[in-house]
């Protein structure tokens, strides 16, 4: 009974990447079941390995070491049981709505007229009737969204894997397509069985959710796991729902690690390049701000996130930072100013300046762009160059990213200058005295 209940297994998964010095472990040993009937929320930071569990149990990858059971039996390649939505679904341009999912089911090998009546049934599920013969170009985001998820319904999949699926989506439409999938879902008109979502959004994650699977990163890991015995539809306001998310934040802020550990190491040296988190300064100077005016200089992290309007994954990486750089320390769900951060908060322009560039001169990153632009002649270099030599330890799109970030604080601090029109970054020539101490 229990045994056939069983949809997937996973069996101490691991996934390295790189080669050499430079191979990390993205994944370790993660145990994970999912059962018949269960919607499952896999939930955690950026970079904790999410997608990569994603494509292992889908079958697009196979894992470093580690078994994929699905209904008992070892997964060899695709699963054929499963479908995955992607965070922005790729349709096809040249195909109109109805054609893009009807694509879907051609590769299934059902016959042509069983395809249209399917593939109109389920555009009208997801609410995109009257738009089978628009193209891909004439929907907002939302609704190609929706011809993504009528797409991987189409095959009726036993799992339905989604990867962040809401989070490229404006706020309405985001919650208007999870109520829809929801009312799929708890209405049991689709055959699927199992749902596993990815998501670094708690709200969304205790939302929709029976039981999130939290991780951690650097190695991406599974650290709790937590059922949801709320019923549907779940009401944000109510007691019970913000007691399970401030549970969930206590959970994922308090997973600190000692400084040498957090301060990873740089481009180029072996194991894996520890990246800046996307915060502004601006954006780390409000969060201080509003401690260094809260009682005790402390704050719960999920009122934060709604005193301060950002969401929960945003909240995160801010305290993150917070922390990273000794403004604040984390435990517990709790933020709270060391002095170094209330000395900031309290501090006049010049003086956050210069404790901000101690601390970030201290960051892996920091150090190995600053040591890179004191070779360089003139002690400047081309942001095309940085970016590209970034590109060696992020994906292409996070390498960007980290670069927009390190210009933004190195600007900040005056540690650096960039200069618009010809695309170099500068090492700042004046630095002030006691910096040069340091
Ligand atoms: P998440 O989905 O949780 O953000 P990912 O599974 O995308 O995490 O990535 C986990 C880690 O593995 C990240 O550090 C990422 O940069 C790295 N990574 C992912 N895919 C590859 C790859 N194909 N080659 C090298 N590193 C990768
Ligand atoms: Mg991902």
């Amino acid at each position: 009974m229990a045994q056939d209940a069983r949809l997937l297994e996973l069996q101490h998964i691991s996934q390295s990447y790189g080669a050499g010095s430079r191979q990390f472990v993205a994944v370790e040993d993660v145990n994970l079941t999912l059962s018949d009937g269960e919607f499952v929320a896999l939930l955690g930071p950026s970079g904790c390995g999410k997608s990569t569990l994603l494509r292992i149990i889908t079958g697009l990858q196979r894992p470093t070491s580690g078994l994929v059971l699905y209904r008992g039996r070892p997964l060899h390649g695709v699963n054929p049981n499963a479908a995955i939505v992607f965070q922005t679904f790729a349709l096809f341009p040249w195909l109109t709505v109805l054609e893009n999912v009807e694509v879907a089911l051609k590769a299934r090998g059902v016959p042509a007229p069983i395809r249209t009546t399917r593939a109109v049934d389920l555009l009208d599920r997801v609410g995109l009737d009257g738009f089978e013969t628009a193209y891909p170009r004439e929907l907002s985001g939302g609704m190609r969204q929706k011809v993504g998820f009528a797409r991987a319904m189409a095959v009726e999949p036993e799992l339905l894997c989604l990867d962040e699926p809401f989070s490229a989506l404006d706020v309405l439409s985001a919650e208007a397509l999870r109520g829809e999938l929801l009312e799929l879902w708890t209405s049991g008109s689709i055959p699927t069985r199992a749902i596993l979502m990815v998501t670094h959004n708690i709200e969304e994650a205790v939302f929709m959710a029976d039981r999130i699977v939290v991780m951690d990163k650097d190695p991406g890991r599974v650290i709790a796991e937590l059922a949801i015995p709320l019923p549907h539809p779940r009401q944000r306001k109510h007691v019970d729902f913000l007691k399970v998310v401030d549970e969930v934040y206590g959970i994922l802020a308090g997973q600190t690690e000692p400084e040498q550990v957090e301060m990873g190491s740089a481009p180029g040296e072996p194991g894996h390049t520890r990246a800046l988190p996307h915060v502004t300064v601006n954006q780390l100077a409000g969060l201080l701000e509003h401690l260094a005016e809260a009682p005790g200089d402390r704050a719960d992290l999920y009122r934060l996130s709604e005193d301060l309007k950002v969401d929960s994954d945003s909240l995160l990486r801010l305290a993150e930072t917070a922390e990273l750089l000794g403004f604040a320390t984390i435990a517990k769900g709790d933020i709270m100013l060391t002095p170094l951060g209330e000395t900031f908060a309290e501090a006049g322009i010049l003086a956050r300046k210069e404790i901000f560039r101690t601390r970030i001169r201290r960051l892996p990153l920091f150090k190995w762009l600053l040591s890179m632009l004191k070779a360089a002649s003139g002690q400047r270099l081309q942001s095309e160059i940085v970016r590209t030599a970034l590109e060696l330890e992020f994906p292409p799109d996070e390498a960007a990213r980290q670069l927009e970030t390190a210009i933004n604080w190195g600007r900040y601090a005056e540690l650096l200058a960039y200069d618009d029109s010809d695309e170099r970054i500068y090492l700042e020539p004046t630095q002030p005295a006691a910096e040069k101490a340091a």
